[in-house]
C-alpha cells in the first residue's frame, strides 16, 4: 500500500507549481497559518498563496475524481442543485455523489472553511446540507 500523505504535507491546490511536493528540508512551501475557530490547524502554501486547513487533501485522498471537483459538486449541491441534475451535468453516478456527501458531512467543520472561502457557499446552506446528510433524504434540500 502506498504511504498516505499526512495533513499538512503537501499542498492540495492542483494548478500550484508545489502542488503534491512533500515537505522537506529542501521543499518548504507550507507555512502554519493561524487555527480556524474550531482550533483546526490552517496552513498556507508561499508559492500560490492559498490557505487550507489541516484535513482539506486528505478526505478525498485516492479518489479518481479531483478533489476540486468532489468539492465543486458538493458546493452545487448546498446552492439548491439537485443530485439527479448534478448527475446529468457533471456526468458523476448519483450514488457517487451521495457518497461524497455522506463523506464530507463526516468531516463538515473541516470543509466549511474551504466551501465557503473557494465556493463562497453561505453557512446557512452548508448547514441544509448536513441537515439533508443526517436526515438521509428525509428532508429535500431547500
Ligand atoms: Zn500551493
Amino acid at each position: 500500500m502506498e504511504k498516505f500523505a499526512k495533513p499538512g504535507e503537501f499542498c492540495p491546490n492542483e494548478a500550484c507549481a508545489d502542488y503534491g511536493k512533500l515537505q522537506s528540508s529542501q521543499q518548504q512551501n507550507l507555512q502554519k497559518f493561524g487555527k480556524t475557530r474550531k482550533g483546526v490547524q490552517r496552513y498556507r502554501c508561499k508559492t500560490c498563496w492559498k490557505t487550507f486547513t489541516k484535513t482539506y487533501g486528505t478526505i478525498f485522498y485516492g479518489k479518481r475524481t479531483p478533489e476540486h471537483e468532489i468539492l465543486e459538486t458538493l458546493a452545487l449541491l448546498a446552492e439548491g442543485n439537485r443530485i439527479s441534475t448534478l448527475s446529468r451535468v457533471k456526468g458523476h453516478k448519483e450514488d457517487t455523489i451521495l457518497a461524497w456527501l455522506r463523506q464530507a458531512a463526516q468531516h463538515a467543520e473541516q470543509l466549511e472553511d474551504v466551501l465557503m472561502a473557494t465556493f463562497k457557499v453561505k453557512r446557512g446552506q452548508l448547514d441544509a446540507l448536513w441537515a439533508y446528510v443526517q436526515n438521509k433524504g428525509e428532508k429535500k434540500l431547500p
